[in-house]
């Protein structure tokens, strides 16, 4: 039983690198980053005004709560299918548009609906070491920006992805082409300063490894934290 933590900032690369180290080696994957969309998603779906000057943190944070204990997320953590969905129907390209991009940083940002994520995430990752989980007892690759330091700091693996914020915005710029119309422009710089407020994905804690993947390719990366797995 492993766990890979895997924490940077929008555009690294973390999702497709955590999807293939998953692939490579029968681990389940935890995209935690769709786990706040989601959220986000749920709020806007709910009504909340997430643009009003002080959101009304409460009404969020209750209907984050209901949101997971009236059972109405889920999330696979199959790396091949990673679908998210709301009452059974698949949200998972409804979380990456534009608006969830642009008021994901405002339901992240408070604590009490971390506090919730934070707990739903350790229970994905104690569930992978069962034999029943998805994985069959092998573990997990969880990715976000916050698993190195808060959700996972047992992990045997940990890493911290870095690049050069004009690679970054390149990278997430041909994700958006790639997606099609349902995704929007994504401002990455105000949503990692906003994320930076609450998360440390920019300096390496004590024991986390920094990979700055500005000239690699994904190969490269994946290779290099592959490593850090068979040590
Ligand atoms: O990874 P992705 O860019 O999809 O994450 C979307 C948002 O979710 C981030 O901008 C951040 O606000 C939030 N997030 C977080 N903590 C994590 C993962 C994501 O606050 N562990």
């Amino acid at each position: 039983m492993i766990t890979v933590a895997i924490d940077g900032p929008a555009g690294v690369g973390k999702s497709s690198v955590s999807k293939e180290l998953a692939r490579r080696y029968g681990l389940a994957y935890l995209d935690t980053g769709a786990m706040y969309r989601a959220c986000a998603w749920w709020c806007l779906h709910e009504g909340i005004d997430l643009d009003a000057e002080t959101p009304d943190e409460q009404r969020i944070i209750t209907t984050v709560g209901a949101f997971f204990t009236d059972d109405h997320f889920d999330i696979s953590v199959d790396p091949d299918h990673p679908v998210v969905t709301c009452d059974g129907e698949d949200i998972s390209e409804a979380i990456r548009s534009a608006e969830v991009s642009a008021h994901v940083s405002v339901v992240s940002g408070i604590l009490p609906v971390r506090s919730i994520l934070i707990a739903a995430q350790r229970a994905f990752i104690a569930r992978e070491a069962s034999a029943e989980s998805h994985s069959g007892g092998e573990g997990i690759v969880a990715e976000g920006r916050d698993i190195t330091t808060v959700v996972a700091p047992e992990a045997q693996v940990r890493v911290l992805l870095t690049a050069r914020e004009e690679v970054r915005e390149a990278r997430r710029a041909g994700q958006a082409a790639d997606s099609g119309a349902h995704v929007g422009a994504d401002d990455v710089a105000k949503r990692d300063a906003m994320d930076a407020k609450v998360t440390n994905f920019t300096t390496a804690a004590d024991g986390v490894v920094t990979i700055d993947n500005s000239d690699m390719t994904l190969e490269q990366t994946i290779d290099a934290i592959a490593k850090l797995v068979e040590d």
